[in-house]
């Protein structure tokens, strides 16, 4: 083909110009999380409905969809492997994917959810579940839809996983999470069990947010986050979104009673940052400019955040710095209490404030309920029981209410079905990567304790962050870390760090 190179270039200005739309209305998205005047709401909704349907058109447009087909065909057989017939051919699936979705399905998911997430808002602080019920109902039934117009060959949620971890099937995560599950509740156990009792006491003292600020810009910007390509803001809920190809904007919320809740959460979005501001800028919009899945996005997160971030090794390093912003507050703290306190294990009731051991029970709850829901297996009505009896079993705790339990989070009124394990995807990759990276560069804890994370940042950068979506998320992961997932990295990380501090 003698025009291959011009009829590329004519499919990659389409989807450059439709990442152009789709960026505009991600900077009116983040506004709208953060400095937006609340009255203001109603227009915005409005600007980004338009905008919305605007990308959704282009995405779909069906003369530039038979010409992407026509050359990913031919690129497929006449140049494999290469960076352009890999743009082409994860064009070609996200396009044939996109079209098997009827437009009123689009739309009548998009108008449910929207109410729902509404209904779910008023109803949860009530703890109504009688009234978010048929709401929840109602979600499940177009998903159920929305997988089979999708297709799948094995499980019904394979349709829906594919759009936060491509690639993957129930089967493969169910191999992985569910022994995982076993091995963390005797993990739990055994914490409970230990005599070595950690006190999470003294992050409840007094933390001025504008030191938080100061420290936490700090850390994040020696972890790599470039400020010149990025910035911290605050919101309610946490998020990192990237506006442009060289504009990678994290936020945050203060708490000045409460140490962790900032300080955690820039280090979690600035791992996200940092992996934004790692992929090919020259091929921003396009799939090698774009992250594998949400899995490999939380790993790397989840990296920063607690393999580093909760480390003794970082908090050497930290902990003196973190006493010339909190000097009341840490004056007769010692850096070991301070390191065990932000290691308190102990099982609770909301997955969001959970530690590193709990949290994949958390997951493990909902990954098995919505597996059921979506078969139809397990009716809405009974969802409560089902999640209660879970909850005890995996975390022993009772749940008080609905909005403690089954109703404490947004994503299944939002239509999040099939995302929750990409959460304890992320916790897997992460504990791959670290013993990959480990065993590559080096005593990564002796650099941490100078402060020294570039070439932790590198390892990343060389093995995840420059192939975009190359790979899918599982081949990525044998290829950086020479296995397959698998859980027994993120046990051996967890037993090691937390048999340390518990002295198990
Ligand atoms: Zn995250």
């Amino acid at each position: 083909m003698h025009d291959f190179q011009q009829r590329y270039q004519q499919i990659c200005q389409h989807v450059r110009q439709t990442q152009r739309l789709a960026a505009a209305a991600e900077v009116l998205s983040w506004d709208e999380h953060t400095y937006m005047p609340p009255e203001a709401g109603p227009y915005r909704a409005e600007q980004l409905q338009l905008l919305a349907g605007l990308v959704h058109q282009r995405r779909t447009d069906p003369d530039w969809g038979a010409q992407l087909e026509e050359l990913a065909a031919w690129a497929e057989e006449h140049r494999p492997g290469e960076p352009e017939t890999v743009n082409l051919l994860r064009l070609r699936r996200d396009w044939r994917r996109q079209k098997r979705l009827p437009q009123e399905l689009v739309e009548e998911l998009a108008h449910t959810t929207s109410r729902a997430q509404q209904v779910w808002a008023e109803s949860r602080p009530r703890n109504d579940w009688n009234a978010f019920r048929p709401w929840l109902e109602k979600v499940l039934k177009l998903k159920r839809q929305q997988a089979e117009a999708l297709g799948y060959q094995q499980h019904i949620y394979d349709a829906l996983l594919e759009d936060y971890e491509p690639g993957a099937t129930t089967a493969q995560v169910r191999a992985v999470l569910e022994p995982l599950g076993e091995s963390l509740r005797q993990l739990v156990q055994r914490i409970a069990d230990s005599p070595v009792k950690t006190a999470p006491g003294l992050l409840h003292r007094h933390w001025p947010r504008s030191e938080q600020e100061k420290l936490g810009c700090f850390v994040a910007e020696q972890l790599g986050f470039s400020f010149r390509r990025g910035r911290l803001d605050v919101t309610a809920h946490p998020f990192c979104t990237r506006l442009g190809p060289h504009d990678v904007r994290i936020t945050t919320r203060y708490d000045e009673q409460f140490f962790p809740s900032a300080f955690f959460s820039i280090l979690h979005e600035a791992g996200h940052g940092l992996y934004e501001q790692g992929l090919p800028a020259q091929e921003y919009g396009l799939p090698l400019g774009d992250s594998v899945s949400l899995g490999m996005h939380e790993s790397q997160s989840r990296l920063w955040e607690n393999h580093v971030g909760r480390s003794l090794a970082f908090w050497r390093w930290c902990f003196p710095k973190a006493r010339q912003h909190f000097p009341q507050a840490l004056a007769d703290v010692s850096l070991e209490e301070f390191h065990r306190a932000v290691n308190h294990v102990e099982p609770s009731l909301v997955r969001v404030e959970a530690d590193e051991v709990t949290y994949n029970l958390h997951i493990l709850v909902r990954f098995e309920l919505e597996q059921e829901l979506l078969t139809g297996q397990l009716a809405v009505a009974d969802l409560p029981e089902a999640w209660n009896a879970r909850y005890e079993h995996y975390l022993g705790v009772q749940v008080p209410d609905v909005a403690r339990g089954v109703m404490q989070d947004v994503h299944w009124s939002a239509g999040l079905v099939g995302y929750f394990p990409t959460y304890s995807l992320g916790n897997l990759y992460a504990a791959q990567l670290m013993e990959a990276a480990a065993r590559e560069v080096g005593p990564l804890e002796e650099q941490w304790s100078r402060g020294e994370f570039a070439p932790l940042l590198e390892w990343m950068r060389q093995h995840v962050h420059h192939h975009g979506r190359r790979y899918d998320p599982a081949e990525l992961i044998q290829q950086a870390t020479g296995s397959p997932p698998r859980a027994e990295p993120l046990l051996e990380y967890l037993h090691g760090r937390f048999g340390a501090i518990y002295q198990l």
